[in-house]
């Protein structure tokens, strides 16, 4: 930042917004704009809306009640309006001097008798005060940095640096094809409009303006991942070679036949395994679609090709599940498959480290154990994750590392989703991966019917649970986590088990929830397989992946108070096997209004694409894809969302800008976002 222009104190709250050059500052950009390009007359205001007025001091009045508060009438030719200060200095009451002519700027409330504006914006002016001929930019409001000393700054840059020189065009005339106005244009007149444009154009950020700098975003944004896209194809990996006999031994023992996308999805992967160079594809699927079968026929081609296969879950009852399920469908192949997860003795784990070392171990399933540093593989070919989203940057990366650590191969990596992303949302934020999409349920899915139940009427319930358990079904009454309280959640989930234990003293109820030990988890799943408990009570621990088909009805308490991807999920542990299934939606009175929007898409859908359509308008990309928890930088001013159409150009000329190696690529990338650089991605 050039010292000439900024004070040092300046310069130090600058640096606290995160503004270390010049472009930083410029790219802290406004979020609104006011029009004081022009009066209006006070005959023609309404309610709810900002106006710059003109007027004559006509009168003034401190009172008193209901609070201290000045209030000074205003008249111009058509009118009288009344302001409003409830802060105030005496300096003030002296200033609004009956006849002086102010310009005032403020949104409009009505109160009883006039029009009020209540801490209005305000100048006093001469007659002959010119109007502005741009439109005022507001600022992000911030601690010390008022609106206009923002402006002032900024002004000052365009003023006094030479800009053209330090933030040139970058590519050639890429911006003059895609009719783009220049950097330094776009820049100044976003920071300054000229009021020959139409003022809702920049307060949308719909102006060819903003068009320049949403695109510059999202170009950046994809020569961060397509780079590492492009890159991940200079490594080295072992091509697995495809045995056919392989395969269709396997699925002659498979106890059903795969869908059509199971099919399309491993043949997309089959043949990134056999390439030399790494893997990275994310398989994307609605919940209860199939995906792990698909990741089994994967690792079991990169196993006949002998390397070990790695496979990592978010949680120990989802690891076992996957552990009994791959163990099942490759004991009998005669293929080794390993468990490993924390809660395993030192005994066991010592055994499991040392196959899983010396190879005996071909597929090795687990939690985050996987990663700790006592695991030493043989070779790992392969790896696969299992709920990606679950996992932060670091733990994928550590997977990664170990896996490397072998004779300089990389692995294959495939990721799986736990709920869906709409398409084009993946496709540009994942976009360093290929991806595969399973959209298609396997046959004989009973759909399951959706209700949704006040729970002042929750006794209703107790008849159709009473029933679905003597036709020999089981049940699950989920108490989700509430995050303000966990301890409260946690009597609600204890103190509805007690209630429904006593209730049906016939069926044997169960309680579940994360404060369990491991091992007691464990048993209580267990027992819920065996259909020794008909009735589970369960925290969100049964959130993801668990695979019970016998379970047919689930209620969900306080459904009103989770999101849409977390109410899907939980629906899909029911209507896994080919019995008719309900899930039933309690909701507390006094439903708000994106509450009851949200009941009312759970309810009308059923498809996981779709919900997740309809939650990226509820609550947004950066939402949906958990970029606040994930570490990796949001965008200041592109949504991935509603800027599809710049994306995609995007895409392409990022692709085409890297392929023919394009020096300026890393001068972007810096421009938008410093914090690129150092972000790893596995
Ligand atoms: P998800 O995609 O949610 O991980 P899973 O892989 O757990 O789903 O599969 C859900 C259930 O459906 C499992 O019990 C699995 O064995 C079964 N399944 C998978 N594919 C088929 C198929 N083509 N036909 C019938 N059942 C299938
Ligand atoms: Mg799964």
């Amino acid at each position: 930042m050039p010292k000439q222009i900024f004070t040092e104190l300046q310069l130090k709250k600058l640096k606290r917004l995160g503004i270390l050059n010049t472009l930083d500052l410029l790219l802290h950009l406004p979020i609104r704009y006011l029009d004081e390009t022009k009066i209006d007359l006070i005959k023609n205001i309404r309610p709810g809306t900002m106006y710059q007025i003109e007027g004559k001091v006509i009168s003034k009045e401190v009172s008193y009640r209901p609070r201290k508060s000045l209030t000074v009438y205003v008249q111009d030719d058509t009118g009288d309006l009344k302001l409003r200060f409830l802060n105030f200095y005496p300096s003030q009451i002296k200033q609004f001097e009956v006849g002086k002519i102010l310009r005032i700027y403020g949104e409009i409330k009505s109160s009883s008798f006039l029009f009020e504006m209540i801490h209005p914006q305000y100048e006093f002016i001469s007659k002959d005060t010119p109007l502005k001929n741009f439109y005022t930019p507001v600022y992000p409001a911030t601690e010390g940095l008022s609106q206009k000393l923002i402006f002032k700054l900024v002004q000052k840059v365009f003023e006094h640096e030479n800009l053209v020189e330090q933030y040139p065009d970058l590519f050639g005339d890429l911006y003059v094809e895609r009719n783009l106005p220049s950097l330094l244009e776009t820049l100044k007149l976003i920071h300054k409009p000229r009021k020959e444009y139409k003022k809702e154009l920049f307060d949308e950020k719909k102006s060819i303006f903003h068009r320049r700098l949403i695109y510059d975003e999202l170009l950046a944004h994809q020569f961060f991942f397509r780079g590492k896209y492009h890159e991940n194809k200079s490594y080295k990996s072992k091509p697995i070679l495809y045995s056919n006999s392989a395969h269709k031994n396997f699925l002659n023992n498979l106890e059903f036949k795969l869908t059509n996308q199971q099919q399309s999805s491993f043949l997309e992967i089959k043949n990134d395994l056999n390439q030399s160079h790494p893997m990275n594809r994310l398989l994307q699927g609605d919940v209860g679609s199939g995906k792990t079968v698909v990741a089994a026929m994967a690792a079991l081609q990169v196993i006949n090709s002998d390397f070990q296969v790695v496979f990592m879950a978010p949680t120990e009852i989802l690891a076992e599940q996957h552990f009994e399920k791959l163990n099942f469908w490759f004991a009998r192949l005669g293929i080794h498959v390993e468990l490993l997860i924390g809660s395993m003795n030192t005994k066991l784990k010592d055994k499991s480290y040392e196959r899983i070392k010396s190879g005996q171990a071909k597929l090795v399933v687990g939690t985050h154990a996987l990663i700790q540093e006592k695991v030493d593989f043989k070779f790992i070919g392969f790896y696969i994750i299992d709920e990606q989203h679950r996992f932060g940057v670091n733990q994928r990366l550590a997977l990664r590392k170990k896996s490397i650590l072998n004779k300089n191969f990389e692995p294959h990596q495939l990721m799986m989703s736990a709920t869906p992303i709409p398409r084009t949302l993946a496709m540009s934020y994942f976009a360093d991966m290929d991806i595969s999409i399973i959209n298609e349920m396997p046959p004989g899915r009973k759909s399951v019917i959706t209700k949704v139940l006040s729970s002042e009427k929750r006794n209703q319930i107790l008849d159709t649970i009473n029933q679905n358990c003597f036709d020999g079904n089981q049940v699950y009454w989920v108490c989700p986590l509430i995050e303000e309280s966990e301890t409260l959640q946690l009597e609600t989930a204890e103190k509805t088990y007690h209630d429904l234990s006593n209730y049906f003293s016939n069926h044997k109820v169960g309680l579940i929830h994360g404060r369990l030990s491991s091992n007691d988890k464990k048993i209580i799943m267990e027992d819920f397989k065996k259909n020794k408990i008909k009735i589970i009570v369960a925290t969100t621990v049964i959130e993801v992946g668990v695979d019970v088909p016998n379970a047919t009805l689930m209620v969900i308490e306080n459904a009103e108070r989770m999101g849409l991807t977390q109410l899907h999920q939980l629906r899909g542990r029911i209507g896994r096997g080919d019995k008719k299934s309900i899930c039933i939606l309690l909701y507390q009175k006094k439903l708000s209004n994106i509450a009851k929007q949200r009941l009312k898409i759970i309810y009308e859908n059923i498809d996981g694409f779709r919900i997740a359509e309809e939650d990226l308008k509820l609550r947004g990309p950066g939402e949906v894809l958990g970029l606040r928890q994930s570490g990796l930088p949001s965008l200041r001013i592109a949504d991935l969302n509603r800027d599809q159409e710049l994306l995609s150009i995007a895409k392409k000329d990022a692709d085409l800008l890297l392929e023919n190696f394009s020096k300026d690529v890393p001068t972007h990338i810096n421009r938008w976002h410093k914090n690129y650089q150092d972000l790893g991605r596995s």
